[in-house]
């Protein structure tokens, strides 16, 4: 991982995919594929779908291309999984049904509960274990090289949108893969962060940071860390330190990302247009092809299923804070308070309104896309406008247009 930071300077941007620290080829032909030189989707998408998303489909714009959207939950959760488990109990029925011989993902790392470890998960146990998030930036794709090296026919890789796009890449620009039945699942991911800044960041979060077990930034507008004893931590995002709001604490690769939804996994599993419940797990699921189809198949029967909800509109929202974000883009301001903007008190009275008046289900959903994509957008124009014309897809300026905002 530090070879891969070091590295990144002459890789230029980076996400540490694990992609350039695999031996068995040039790092120069794992560069080749890297998302951050070819652009998201475009190409990508058409090659996976012999087509790109419809520009004059709102839904499609966003979500990408589909065959299938539900929330849903398994029965009988996971324990200690992120959410109620939907994507460890695929790759584990994958794997006992010979659909796949191994499982490119993650465990937690020995050093930091929320850091990563890549693994070429071979048995039910490694893959049991590689449930739950590790938020920090993770070089998922370095496992392809011992499953290369153990000549592995068929796999499932999980990863955020990144290692699904460098994966898809470089199986077809290159020989080494192209033999392997790759399956993958993909979760949302957005505002990752390099695991040198992850402790400052948390110790500014949480009032308790060495018991959290568990952070999610959830669709009531509050961070809801899970601590060891038990009990569930909730900070408003609107009380946040300032200084956590300078662009500068996330990786230049998670602020030039502009695929939120992983876009070209098989199926794509998160939370964001499930409905808010106590005691519930709820979960978006997102099948995008016929492989997703199958590898959902294992499971459906384990799962309870709901239809999606919300108002589709959330236009007065995002524009609402779009000029604050376009402004906090372009200023580089260097110095940022460690104080709240705002006080506990009143941003959980925020937090409450919004949960009531604000967009639900795919309405947050399609709020949470676009006010990213803003944002990314204006990050690359005034930060790094020499990657404008390569990072940017398509679907992007359509959406920015809708908005009537400028390119
Ligand atoms: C940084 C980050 C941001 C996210 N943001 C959102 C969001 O905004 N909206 C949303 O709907 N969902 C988001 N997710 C996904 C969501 O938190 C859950 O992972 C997903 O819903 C699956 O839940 P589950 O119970 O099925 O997962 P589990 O069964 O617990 O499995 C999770 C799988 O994800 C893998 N994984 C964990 N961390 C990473 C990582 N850093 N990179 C690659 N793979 C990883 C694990 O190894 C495991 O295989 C995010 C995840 C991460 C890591
Ligand atoms: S993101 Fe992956 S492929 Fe791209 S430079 Fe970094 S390690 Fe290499
Ligand atoms: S935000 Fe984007 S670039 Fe960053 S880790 Fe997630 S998918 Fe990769």
């Amino acid at each position: 991982m530090t070879q891969e930071i070091t590295n990144s300077v002459e890789k230029g941007i980076c996400s540490s995919c694990g992609l350039c620290s695999i031996q068995e080829w040039p790092m120069q032909e794992s560069i080749q594929s890297c998302v951050f030189k070819n652009g998201w989707l475009g190409k990508r998408e058409k090659q996976l779908f012999g087509r790109e998303r419809q520009q004059d489909n709102p839904e499609e714009l966003r979500f990408g291309i589909t065959l299938e959207r539900f929330t849903a939950q398994r029965k009988h959760p996971v324990p200690d999984a992120q959410w109620s488990g939907i994507i460890t109990s695929i790759a584990e029925k994958a794997f006992d049904r010979g659909l796949v011989e191994g499982v490119v993902t993650l465990h937690r790392s020995a050093e930091n509960h929320f850091f990563s470890q890549p693994v070429l998960a071979l048995s039910a146990d490694e893959i049991h274990a590689s449930r739950g998030n590790k938020p920090v930036l993770s070089p998922v794709l370095r496992s392809l090289q011992d499953a290369v090296r153990k000549k592995l026919k068929k796999i499932l890789v999980i990863g955020a949108a990144c290692h699904i796009h460098i994966l898809r890449d470089f199986q077809e620009r290159f020989p080494y893969l192209r033999e392997m039945e790759i399956y993958t699942v993909g979760i949302p991911c957005v505002d990752n962060v390099q695991r040198n800044k992850f402790d400052w960041i948390l110790e500014r979060i949480s009032r308790s940071p060495g018991t959290a077990l568990h952070m999610e930034f959830m669709q009531d507008f509050r961070i809801h860390i899970r601590h060891s004893n038990g009990t569930t931590e909730k900070v408003p995002f609107f009380s946040l330190p300032e200084e956590l709001s300078n662009p500068e604490i996330f990786p230049e690769a998670c602020m030039g990302c502009f695929d939120y939804l992983n876009g070209l996994s098989d199926i794509t599993v998160g939370y964001l247009a499930a409905k808010l419940l106590p005691d519930q797990n709820r979960q978006w699921v997102i099948v995008r092809t016929k492989k997703g189809q199958e590898l959902l198949n294992l499971i459906d029967d384990e799962l309870e299923r709901f239809g999606e909800h919300g108002d589709w509109e959330c236009k007065k929202a995002v524009l609402k804070n779009a000029e604050r974000t376009i402004q906090g883009m372009k200023d580089r301001k260097t110095s940022y308070s460690s104080e709240r903007k705002i006080p506990l008190w009143a941003g959980h009275l925020i937090s409450r309104l919004l949960s009531m008046t604000g967009p639900k289900g795919i309405g947050f959903a399609h709020y949470s896309v676009d006010f990213h994509l803003i944002r990314h957008y204006y990050y690359v124009k005034y930060r790094c406008p020499e990657q404008l014309t390569v990072l940017v897809p398509r679907y992007v300026r359509t959406i920015l247009h809708e908005y009537g905002l400028p390119l």
